[in-house]
């Protein structure tokens, strides 16, 4: 099916979002391929930038990529005393490891991505976030996550899933086993971050995941961002310490505002990182019950 209708991009998917979907104004089509994993599209919009698409589901656009990106790297960053080893699954834009990177304790960034087109796609169309890839803190291995977490016991502090919705390739990294494997690849009081969808779009879905994450992290949490190109304009994850005494919604290491500056960023703040674990009362209800 052509999502481009008019010039109009839909973001149709009645499996995730029934009944709904986002649209966006297309100047031209960037690029456009089938990978051996997924189909793959790059478009300039009228009002969000350049946009990228995997299986017509946005992953990113320039204009509001930043909320994302700074979120789901700096809320486990922060929530970890001393994060110097991290992984990244997934993540093929770049973004996420353009944020990682910056953190003053990290010293040593690993990624492991799916599909490499992605990668290079990405360099080519989008290098605001693939510039992530430059850095020499970074280490990036092609391969499946969930491979690879069974050969990597003990390693990191920080493990970000940075993966596309739970539709083709991605479907493994929403599983409880794969918390189970996150679990063994962290070093003592390791911390994991998820992308973990919309309570709005799918409630069940979310409270399912976190279940999953509390069958072997003693502590879990669901912090939120907005991010307007996401389906409901919102998007969560799901945060597990291994240490029971973490207080997730307390930042571990709080950046003052010289050094939110330093490091550019234009979400993130120790804050809105305190904000992001507030619910609303119906959602805290069923969540935490
Ligand atoms: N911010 C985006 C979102 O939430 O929609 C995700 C961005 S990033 C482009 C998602 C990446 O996850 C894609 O590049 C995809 O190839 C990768 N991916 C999907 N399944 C994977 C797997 N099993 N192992 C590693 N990477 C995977």
């Amino acid at each position: 099916m052509d999502l481009i209708s008019k010039g109009w991009f839909s973001e149709i998917q009645d499996d995730l979002w029934p009944g709904q979907s986002f649209s966006l104004k297309v100047k031209e089509v960037l690029h456009k391929e089938k990978s051996e994993f997924q189909d793959i599209q790059v478009v300039e919009t009228e009002t969000y930038g350049r946009c990228l698409i995997l299986d017509g589901i946005i992953q990113c656009t320039t204009r509001d990529e930043f909320s994302y990106q700074e979120m789901i790297s700096f809320l486990p960053l922060c929530s970890h005393p001393n994060p110097q080893k991290v992984l990244i699954v997934g993540g093929g834009d770049g973004g996420v490891a353009r944020e990682v990177v910056k953190h003053p304790l990290v010293k040593e960034v690993h990624q492991v991505e799916i599909d490499d087109r992605v990668v290079q796609v990405s360099k080519k169309y989008l290098p605001s976030m693939a510039c992530g890839f430059d850095s020499e803190k970074l280490v990036l291995t092609i391969g499946d996550g969930f491979e690879y977490m069974k050969n990597h016991k003990n390693e990191f502090d920080v493990i970000i899933t940075d993966s596309s919705d739970p539709v083709g390739p991605a479907v493994s990294l929403f599983h409880e086993s794969y918390f189970e494997l996150l679990k063994q690849a962290l070093k003592e009081g390791g911390v994991v971050c998820s992308q973990a969808g919309s309570f709005w779009l799918d409630f069940d879905y979310v409270k399912k995941t976190m279940k999953g994450c509390s069958l072997h992290f003693p502590k879990v949490g669901y912090a939120v961002t907005s991010v307007p190109s996401y389906p409901c304009g919102h998007i969560g994850f799901i945060i597990g310490s291994l240490d029971a005494n973490r207080k997730l919604e307390k930042p571990a290491k709080r950046f003052e505002k010289s050094e939110i500056d330093a490091l550019n960023l234009k979400y993130y703040s120790s804050n809105i990182h305190e904000a992001a674990f507030t619910l609303p009362r119906w959602v805290e209800k069923h969540f935490y019950e």
